[in-house]
């Protein structure tokens, strides 16, 4: 089958590129045509990938970024634009986690988390929308579930991913008139470097997937397909929305799973009864 190539001759920047879904969203996008401007923090590493990956012929701008300095990042939007001719995507993506109750991380853990998740998208989006006004472009943002429920310990976290939901759906309504889109994905857990961080061991990732209705972890290539479709014209009466790709993660309501602890006992199932 032909490879379908949305973005041919298209400019997108991405930023936190150089590994996990950075990494597949870069892969995705290049096979599809588009020429790209990557970010990270460091350039050797960005300049590995895509000698490792094949990608090298479309990555024309690499650069090394800290997201949260609004500077570097406006910098980075500016130059890519001038130099490649036009910036038609935008995918805010680079993002850390912070782990703990709010009396156990620091101030400064709080502002770091807040810097790189929610700031850099502010920042990034409002570089790239002269350009994208231009373009007719788009934007696609890398939110997750922890955006739009609570987990037990990341705080900073989930309400920096909020944060980068809403700020989607807010950029949606205030672009739309312009012809800019904006949308985001809500990944579930990815097996990525930042997923193995914080899981640490087999078993803990064992027992979150056995929480998955689909019994497994996303990878980044199924992130990469979602950011991909946001930004093709297959979207394109697409905007202000939040593309949950979790497995099913998010369909459950957190309940104990009755179905299963019923199944183990060999309970019989009957209508319930108060
Ligand atoms: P990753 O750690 O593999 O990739 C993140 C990339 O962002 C890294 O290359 C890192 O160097 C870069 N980065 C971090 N801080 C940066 C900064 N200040 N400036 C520039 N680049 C920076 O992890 P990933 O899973 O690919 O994460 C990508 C995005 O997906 C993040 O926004 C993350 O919050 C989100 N996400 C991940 C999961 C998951 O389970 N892995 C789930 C939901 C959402």
């Amino acid at each position: 089958m032909k490879a379908v190539r949305r973005f041919e001759g298209m400019v997108v920047a991405i930023t936190g590129a150089a590994s996990g879904i950075g990494e597949a969203t870069a892969r995705r996008f290049a096979a599809e045509g588009a020429i790209l401007a990557l970010c990270d923090l460091s350039e050797d590493a960005l300049a590995q990938m895509v000698t490792r990956t094949g990608i090298a012929e479309s990555a024309r701008t690499l650069r090394a970024v800290d997201v949260s300095d609004i500077d570097a990042i406006s910098s980075f939007i500016d130059d890519a634009a001038q130099s490649l001719g036009r910036l038609d995507v935008l995918v805010n993506n680079a993002g850390i986690g912070c782990f703990g109750h709010v009396d156990e991380i620091t101030a400064e853990q709080w502002r770091r988390t807040m810097a790189v998740d929610l700031d850099a998208v502010f920042f990034g989006s409002r570089a790239a929308l002269p350009y994208l006004r231009t373009a007719g472009g788009c934007i696609v943002n890398t939110a997750s579930i922890s955006g739009l429920f609570a987990d037990p310990g990341l705080a900073a976290y989930n309400v920096a991913k909020a944060g980068v939901v809403n700020l989607t759906r807010n950029m949606a309504v205030d672009h739309a008139g312009e012809g800019i889109r904006v949308n985001c994905i809500c990944p579930g857990g990815v097996g990525t470097a930042m997923l193995k961080s914080h899981l640490r061991d087999a078993a803990i990732m064992e027992d979150y997937e056995r929480l998955v209705p689909m019994g497994r972890v996303g990878t980044a290539d199924e992130m990469a397909a979602g950011i991909a479709f946001l930004a093709s014209s297959d979207a394109s009466y697409i905007t202000g929305t939040t593309l949950t790709i979790d497995g099913g993660v998010t369909a459950q309501t957190g309940q104990p799973n009755f179905d299963r602890l019923y199944r183990q006992r060999g309970w019989d199932k009957k209508i319930l009864r108060g």
